[in-house]
């Protein structure tokens, strides 16, 4: 299992809590002379003003909560993802859009997790604008800089729109990710997952043609192996030489 780096967070104010603090800092002052002045204050970390059970996941960048808002992850623009939308299926499989989707289903679904609501309060899908913060951990965040989606540089992000930039620059040099190999993405290479078999085929062989097309979904050939997924006996060949001659 790969172990991620997790964004830190410092806390809105020590051990000694904001008016002892406050006091402390006061007594130095005077102690140590006139000219002293207090600190500009740190950046504040985003402060959860409501808290949700996540009963669903869209996509890498959205979620469902309890009650039914669908909130949208401020900043993380990540991959799309082919889905079932009010009786049709709708939008496209990108590389590591599946992945994205994995990734913040095991993290967030069924959690319980902090919102702080963004400005403007939504997008133009209607999306509710939010950071989530889980455990004390920006997931915003933690998502750019595991590479699951790119920066998307919003105006909600406000004064945190440097912290998700960091973030994602830590992704881009690190090759993680949407930024695998290149530092930026990858043409893709896909694979198509047909009924749960465990494995993916060459979208182009004979037996994906098998697949009604509303129960296959394409993954890029690196996301298909992170995923775990096997290469179909079939067509491994053919993937393998594609893989090999792409890189
Ligand atoms: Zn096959």
């Amino acid at each position: 299992m790969k172990s991620f780096s997790r964004v830190s967070f410092r806390p809105r104010s020590g051990p000694l809590g904001p008016a002892a603090a406050g006091a402390l800092r006061l007594a130095l002052c005077v102690f140590a002379a006139a000219s002293c002045r207090p600190a500009s204050p740190p950046p504040t970390d985003p402060v959860p003003s409501v808290f949700a059970r996540v009963i669903l996941v869209v996509d890498g960048e959205t979620v469902v909560v309890e009650g039914g808002e669908r909130v949208k992850l401020i900043g993380v623009d990540s991959p799309g993802i082919r889905r079932l939308a009010d009786g049709e299926y709708r939008g496209e499989d990108e590389p590591w859009g599946r992945d994205s989707f994995r990734h913040l289903s095991r993290l967030l679904l069924h959690r319980k997790v902090g919102l702080q609501y963004g400005d403007p309060a939504r997008d133009a899908e209607g999306r509710r604008l939010a950071f989530v913060v889980l455990d004390g951990e920006l997931i915003n965040a933690r998502l750019l800089e595991e590479g699951y989606g790119r920066y998307d540089g919003g105006s909600a992000a406000g004064a945190f729109g440097a912290t998700l930039a960091r973030a994602e620059s830590s992704a881009r040099e690190r090759g993680r990710g949407v930024w695998e190999g290149t530092g930026r993405f990858t043409p893709p290479r896909y694979g198509l997952v047909g009924p749960p078999d465990g494995k993916f085929h060459d979208p182009k062989a004979a037996c994906a043609a098998l697949f009604p097309s509303e129960d296959s979904f394409r993954v890029s050939v690196r996301e298909a192996r992170r995923m775990g997924l096997k290469p179909c006996p079939i067509c491994l060949k053919r993937l393998a030489l594609e893989d090999l001659a792409a890189d």
